[in-house]
Formats: structure tokens, sequence, C-alpha cells
């Protein structure tokens, strides 16, 4: 009986000690998850830091985009140029703040700057900050209104996993059906694109598949796969005139362990993403016809987060950043 008894209390000791390592590993692993120190103003301060040329307060409508990539097309060339071209490099979930990390030498927001590029704020989620946002600052309502310019009472996009309205196209179709460009891709890791079911350009894909239009959708693996799709497709001669890609680890790690300055994983990401970005950067460079081509370069996000989500209305939620080689007026 006695021994019994010993049995039964060493075993809730065992059970006990693994529970508490297990919950302690758990606390510490995910310590960044609920930052305390994640505040208002400790963003404003890393904010500071950037050097951005606007404020919160006159931060652009994301919205913007669309009308900055739909000029550079329908513009005339510059002198000794014969092509337009223009690339949206996609951060997903990437904050405004976390630029304020020192970059290594395969940064391509540092490459952009150092050849004399603008640095904005810009925001998601319908209005500025600190009005509560009409849209969800998510990744289907962010990147489509970038990509149609209007918010989601026109593109109908208010969440993940809704198809959009026809009433707004994307650029990378109008550009395409009017001929001002001849091809344009979409590059991406995520489902909820265009991959699944109610994913958010399925009327999109059938549109250009039904008239025609040379604009493709590829939906990638991983990272790795949609980086190798980038580099393939600016190597191709004859790559398409306009490129749009998302790059995710931002929002991959956000999600898993937290979006905040503190968590250095989540600085690592970023750094991960901004080398993609340098080497897409690095490969327009070498193309052979360079020269002569007009590339109008963005780097952008879609949202950024908050703990381990976003979609609400938090000023960490709601300001992205746009880096361009081309002022914004
Ligand atoms: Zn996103």
């Amino acid at each position: 009986m006695k021994n019994k008894k010993k049995i039964l209390i060493t075993i809730i000791s065992v059970i006990l000690v693994l529970a508490l390592i297990g919950g302690g590993t758990y606390l510490y692993v995910m310590r960044y998850a609920f930052d305390k120190n994640d505040t208002e103003e400790f963003y404003r301060q890393n904010i500071a830091a950037v050097g951005y040329e606007n404020t919160v307060e006159t931060a652009y409508p994301q919205t913007d985009l669309y009308d900055i990539i739909d000029e550079h097309f329908r513009s005339e060339l510059p002198e000794g140029k014969t092509e337009k071209k223009a690339i949206i490099i996609g951060y997903d979930g990437c904050r405004a703040d976390i630029l304020a990390v020192k970059s290594e030498d395969n940064s391509a927001v540092s490459t952009l700057l150092n050849d004399g590029a603008s640095i904005n704020l810009a925001y998601c989620g319908g209005v500025n900050y600190p009005e509560i946002n009409t849209q969800d600052t998510s990744t289907a309502p962010g990147w489509c209104s970038i990509l149609t310019g209007q918010w989601a009472d026109v593109h109908g996009v208010t969440a993940n996993y809704i198809p959009k309205s026809m009433d707004a196209k994307t650029l990378m179709t109008t550009l395409t059906e009017e001929g001002i460009i001849d091809s344009a891709a979409f590059i991406t890791k995520w489902a909820g694109h265009f991959s699944k079911k109610d994913a958010t350009y399925l009327p999109e894909v059938e549109y250009c598949g039904d008239h025609g239009l040379h604009v493709s959708f590829n939906k990638c693996d991983n990272d790795e796969a949609s980086h190798k799709a980038v580099l393939e497709e600016i190597a191709d001669e004859a790559c398409s005139d306009f490129i749009f890609v998302i790059y995710e680890p931002t929002d991959s790690v956000g999600h898993g362990k937290g979006f905040t300055f503190n968590n250095p994983e989540y600085k690592e990401a970023y750094l991960r993403a901004d080398a993609y970005g340098y080497e897409a950067i690095e490969a327009i460079k070498a193309r052979e016809t360079y020269e002569t081509e007009d590339w109008l370069i963005i780097i952008t996000s879609d949202h950024g987060g908050k703990g381990t989500g976003h979609g609400k209305e938090s000023i960490q939620e709601r300001m992205t950043f746009v880096v361009m080689n081309k002022e914004w007026n």
C-alpha cells in the first residue's frame, strides 16, 4: 500500500515538473507574442529613427501606388530609354518601424536609398490612423487596395477569402488589356490570393483567361520558390513588363512569435525578405537591356502587425512603408 502511494506521488511529481518545464519553455519561446513594451510611443521613436519623409499624420493611402505605377507606364519614355518596366517587391506583414533595423550589404531598402530613392509612410485599412479602420488591416484587402487603387467599398475585399469585384480591376489586367504593357506576372506563395476556394483574385484569373490577356498567376510552395520564380522571370530577356512578388518571412514569423521591433526573429525575417529584394534588384540591373529600360522599383507592405496578429486598428497594424526609386508627388 505504502509503495503504491510512493509511486503515485513520484508520477504526479514528474508530471508537474514536466508541465512546469514545458510551460516555461513555451512562455520563453513566445515571450514577444504579448510584448508589453510595444507601445505607441516606442513605435513612434523607431519610426522617427528610420527617417521617413512624411509622418504618421501625413501618411499616404496605399491606394496611391496604383496611380503612381499607372502614370509610370503611361508617361513618355525618358531620353535613351525604349521600354517601361515596373516591379512591386512586397514584404508581407512588414511593419514600418522595423526599417530602423540596421541592414547588411545585401539590403534592397539600403540599395534603393543609396541610389536616392524616396521613403514614405503609407496606411492600410481605408482611413488613416487614429480613425477606426473601415477594412481589415489584412493581406487580401491590403494588396488588393494597392493593385486596384480602391478601398474595399469598391473592390469588395473586406477580408481574406472574399473574391474581388471586377468593378475594380488590377493594374496587371487594365494595363495589359489596354495594350499599355504586353504582360504582367503575379508571384506568391499564399494560396489565399488565387489558389483556393474563394481566393481573392479568382475572378481576375478567369477574366484574364477569357480575354486572352498575358497575365500570369504563379503560386509557389514557399518563399524560396517564389524568389526563384522572380529571378527566373527577371533573367528572361522578354520578362513581364510589370512584376508583382510577395515575400512572407515577416508575416510568418509575426504570426508565429510576435510582430514587434523587440523580437530578434522578426528583425531577422525582415532582413531575409530584404535580401530577397536585393537579389531581385541586382538581377534587374544585370539585365542585358537594363540601360535602355526605365524601371520603377517599389518595395512596400500590405499591413503591419501587433502581438501575433493584425486586422485591427492599432498604429502598429495600420502603417505601412513605401521605398521607391522615384519621388512621391
Ligand atoms: Zn499580409
